[in-house]
Order: structure tokens, then C-alpha cells, then sequence
């Protein structure tokens, strides 16, 4: 997403016609704008729209410029947006307490409109480079997959999703059947390569929008399955291990199968509090060794509970 290629969404908030009139004519050629006649109206469409940025005005009736950020900051879903005040109030105690709340920026009207454009070209580079840093934040460096950190989040999101539909979220923990002769037999570099493709092979079992296939840790792979039942997950546990079995990756060291294989741990519950359950990880983690235990290149499930 570049600043200027009209990927944006800015959301203009005064209550003088005019004044959003200006405001949009300078910025509508760059990015998408939404307005906002009153402070209410504005909450709502920040909520509703998750904009880029907001441009808000203070003097305004009923709700004023520094109410609305007081509000925004206080909601998990609107206090990220950065805020610049554009406003007619121009002394130093009035730009300090804007500033005090939580705006990024102070623009005293009547205002020059080239610096107006950049500055708020300026803040919004910065949410760019924010977002990027973000997107690579939740990856893992070696197969481009969601990592732990990342997963950790979505378990969270979506056992509180599912606890308030009562709909049942699956786990399937996978490791990597003795990986440790594969590292000391092909070399480390070559061990590499086989977590790629076993990412690879996680990924294309990750099929719905709200699938999840991450890297735990190691050789330790997760694909969270929301809204799926025991009996989906384990046809999916089935063809996650055919997926491997196809890709046919010689392991000269293994003990069973001459090929590169896993074993898998799975657990099945419907959430029945608002926080993940403690054991939840474990219980499936219980299960992959389990599956271990029975000979490997299989998977088991943790029983209900
Ligand atoms: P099991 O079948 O019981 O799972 O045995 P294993 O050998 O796979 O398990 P063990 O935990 O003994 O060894 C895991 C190996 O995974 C050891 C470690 O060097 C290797 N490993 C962990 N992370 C990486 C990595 O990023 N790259 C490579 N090449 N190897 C890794
Ligand atoms: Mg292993
Ligand atoms: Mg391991």
C-alpha cells in the first residue's frame, strides 16, 4: 500500500459544510474520504469504517473535537487511528491538550494546504511502515508461514468467536517424524528445505478463510480449525498426511517409512468459557505423542472431555 495510491481511507469530521467541502476537494484525489458532521456521527463511521486516519475538527456542538478522541482511544477497535486536529484554536494550551489526548498532529486554520497534504501524506507513510513491520511481526522467517506469536492471537480470537456461537474449534498439532537423523544425515540446510515443504503441505490443508496453519516452534507445526468438528478435523489430519506421503521427500535415516513423514495430535472442544482453556494446547500436544508412541506417520485425537 503506497500513501498516494488512493488505498487510503480518511475520514473528515467538521461540522461547517464548507469547511468539509475544502477538506475533501484538497484529498479526494489521493484517497478515499468519508465524512462526519458531528462527533457522534464520527464515532460511528470510525467504528464502521476503521479509516486510515481522521481529520477532526474541535469547535464543535454537542460533542467536541476532544470528547471524539477521548472516545476513540478508549475503544480497542478505533484507538490505533491516528488523529490530527485541524482547528481554529491556536494557542499553545490548546495544540498541548490535543496532543496530551493522543493526536499525532496540530493543524491551526486557517491553514496552508500544500503542508496540510503533507503532513498528512507523512502520518499516513508511517501507518504504512507500521502495517509492514506488523505483517512481518507474525511471520516465520524460514517458511513464510503465520508463526507462534500469530497463532497465539488467533487461538484467542477464535475460541471467543466459537464460545459465543457454540460452534466446536479443532486443533491439530504436527511434528516432524525424526527429524533429528534427517538434520544429522542430509545436513541442516536440507532440514530447512523439508520444514518448507511441510509448511507448504500445512498451508494447502488450510483451505477455509478462517484456517489457520502456523509454525510453532522447531520442527512443531499448528493448523487451527475453527467451526470444525472432530470428524472434519481428522479428515483433515487424514489428508494432511497424505499431502506429505505425496510429496514423497526421501528420508534415508527413518526407521518406518523412507520418506519424510508426521504425527499428529488432535482435540476437538466446543469453548466453554471466554478465555482458552489452560490444557487446551497441551491436551493435543498429549495426543501427538501419543501418536508417536503408536509408531509414527499417524495422528490421535485427545479424548472429550
Ligand atoms: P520425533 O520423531 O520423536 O519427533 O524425533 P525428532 O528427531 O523429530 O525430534 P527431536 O525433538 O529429537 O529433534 C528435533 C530436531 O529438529 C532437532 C533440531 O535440530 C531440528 N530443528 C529444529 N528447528 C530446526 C530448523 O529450523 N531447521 C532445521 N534444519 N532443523 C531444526
Ligand atoms: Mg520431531
Ligand atoms: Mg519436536
Amino acid at each position: 500500500m503506497n500513501p498516494q495510491n488512493g488505498h487510503f481511507t480518511l475520514l473528515i469530521v467538521d461540522d461547517d459544510k464548507h469547511n468539509r467541502l475544502l477538506l475533501t476537494e484538497l484529498f479526494e484525489g489521493e484517497y478515499k474520504i468519508i465524512q462526519a458532521k458531528n462527533g457522534l456521527q464520527a464515532l460511528e463511521l470510525a467504528r464502521a469504517h476503521a479509516p486510515d486516519l481522521i481529520l477532526l475538527d474541535v469547535l464543535m456542538p454537542e460533542m467536541d473535537g476532544m470528547a471524539v478522541i477521548r472516545a476513540l482511544k478508549r475503544d480497542d477497535a478505533t484507538r490505533h487511528i491516528p488523529v490530527i486536529f485541524i482547528t481554529a484554536l491556536d494557542s499553545a494550551a490548546d495544540e498541548e491538550l490535543g496532543l496530551d489526548l493522543g493526536a499525532v498532529d496540530y493543524i491551526a486554520k486557517p491553514f496552508h494546504p500544500p503542508i496540510a497534504r503533507v503532513r498528512v501524506r507523512n502520518h499516513l507513510q508511517i501507518v504504512h511502515q507500521r502495517r509492514l513491520l506488523e505483517q512481518i511481526a507474525a511471520l516465520d522467517g524460514l517458511t513464510g508461514i503465520p508463526n507462534r506469536r500469530r497463532f497465539d492471537e488467533a487461538l484467542a480470537q477464535e475460541w471467543s468467536r466459537c464460545q459465543r456461537s457454540g460452534l466446536p474449534l479443532s486443533l491439530i498439532v504436527a511434528d516432524v517424524d525424526q527429524f533429528k537423523q534427517y538434520n544429522d544425515t542430509l545436513g541442516h540446510a536440507a532440514g530447512d528445505r523439508v520444514l518448507q515443504d511441510v509448511a507448504a503441505a500445512l498451508r494447502q490443508a488450510a483451505r477455509r478463510p478462517g484456517d489457520l496453519a502456523a509454525r510453532y516452534g522447531g520442527e512443531e507445526f499448528v493448523l487451527l480449525l475453527p467451526e470444525t468438528d472432530a470428524p472434519q478435523a481428522q479428515q483433515l489430519a487424514d489428508e494432511l498426511l497424505q499431502r506429505m506421503a505425496a510429496r514423497k521427500l526421501p528420508h534415508p535415516a527413518a526407521s518406518g517409512a523412507p520418506c519424510v513423514t508426521l504425527s499428529l495430535g488432535g482435540i476437538t472442544t466446543i469453548p466453554a468459557s471466554s478465555v482458552v482453556a489452560p490444557d487446551f494446547f497441551e491436551r493435543a500436544d498429549a495426543a501427538l505423542y501419543q501418536a508417536k508412541a503408536q509408531g509414527r506417520n499417524r495422528w490421535c485425537w485427545a479424548p472429550a472431555t
